[in-house]
């Protein structure tokens, strides 16, 4: 039978029109991000003046000063973080900055790194369990986990860590989701040139860290990952920014906090250009504690006895989320509504057997709450 062309194509306009028309852009897949130990203070006013001219932690104040200072706080945080606010800001929305009262929190009380990627992955604070940063398989199940185990879901979710406690935080064993963290390397026998060579590389460079890997690694496993295995649900743990704030090294801190502004903006035009993830896709970015700020020296640490490490942020920018920017009212959010609104956008219900905390309803336009 020959099919009339005209037909044909009036059939097709129809048929697009209709898709168009009859529904909202809806979130399809989902890019979780966190960035360890990087503190609101310098998301939200850029790098600090005192830090950088304080020579124990900041020995090339000339270089640091003209990357990253300017007198103008708008202008010097987007000199830091130019994907926050330079494409975040515009499309997205970020939570946290205290100076409009505006509050995101860490509900559990420990304030390091294993109960923050818990209360962010399992959206509840496990005081009782989760004490310490030891390689312990996680007692509960993670949003990561339970949308796993979801039909259409299944076998699309994946992650990505510098840390090498991931692989435990995310109960590799009993989810089965494949885990690269650490100085593991990219394992199967269809890698690509690009995974060999960062395999070689990694073997080749020493990290500054016995547990931790330089996040350009992590990085572009993850990238090499989601453009051979497309995931519907990705999840990448940057870690350096809060290694080199350990050990003191504020013009690292800085250079690491930039670079992975450029990996997440790398991250995004990926997924802007590709068809099937191209405004289909929600990205979400927080970090798993706060740090200290007074007494000076305190930024460096974080754990319950710092004043303020419990102090967290939150990005979000999607298809289903209003352009809002920077959120500038008063307002109190919580670590453990992450996961439930991870969730939310990918129209699962999350239920597992321990509470969690609410959806971020701000922060989906669409979704009917
Ligand atoms: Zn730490």
């Amino acid at each position: 039978m020959v099919i009339n062309r005209k037909v044909l194509m009036l059939l097709i306009v129809v048929l697009t029109a209709s898709g168009l028309y009859a529904r909202q852009p809806v979130t399809e897949n989902l890019v979780l991000i966190t960035l360890d130990g990087y503190r609101w203070q310098e998301l939200f006013s850029g790098v600090d003046s005192i830090l950088m001219e304080t020579v124990e932690y900041t020995r090339n104040p000339d270089e640091i000063r003209q990357r990253f200072w300017s007198q103008d706080p708008l202008e010097r945080r987007m000199k830091l973080n130019p994907f926050f606010w330079g494409v975040l800001a515009a499309h997205g929305q970020l939570y946290g900055n205290r100076k409009f009262d505006n509050r995101v929190d860490c509900s559990n009380s420990m304030w390091f790194s294993y109960p923050g990627y818990n209360e962010i992955l399992s959206g509840y604070a496990d005081d009782a369990r989760i004490t310490s940063n030891n390689k312990i398989n996680n007692p509960n199940v993670t949003v990561l986990e339970y949308l796993n185990q979801q039909p259409k879901l299944k076998g699309k979710v994946a992650a990505f860590g510098s840390w090498d406690v991931f692989p435990y935080i995310i109960n590799r064993e009993r989810s089965g989701i494949p885990v690269n963290a650490g100085f593991e390397l990219a394992l199967g026998n269809k890698l690509s040139d690009r995974e060999k060579f960062l395999n070689e590389l990694q073997l080749q460079i020493p990290s500054p860290w016995s547990s931790v890997r330089l996040d350009a690694f992590t990085h572009h496993y993850a990238m090499a990952y989601l453009k051979k295995n497309k995931p519907r649900v990705i999840y990448i743990a940057y870690g350096e920014t809060d290694d080199f704030a350990h050990d003191g090294n504020y013009s690292a801190y800085l250079k690491s906090a930039w670079q992975t502004n450029r990996f997440i903006e790398d991250i995004w035009n990926f997924v802007q250009a590709t068809p099937g993830y191209s405004n289909k896709t929600t990205m979400i970015i927080t970090t798993d504690h706060g740090r200290g700020e007074m007494p000076l020296e305190s930024w460096r640490h974080h754990g319950k006895d710092v004043e303020g490490a419990g102090q967290v942020w939150l990005a979000v920018m999607g298809p289903e989320t209003d352009a809002r920017g920077e959120v500038n009212e008063s307002m109190q959010l919580f670590q453990h509504q992450i996961a439930q609104t991870v969730a939310a956008f990918l129209r699962v219900h999350f239920a597992p057997a321990h509470p969690t905390g609410n959806v971020i309803s701000s922060a989906i336009s669409s979704v009917t709450r």
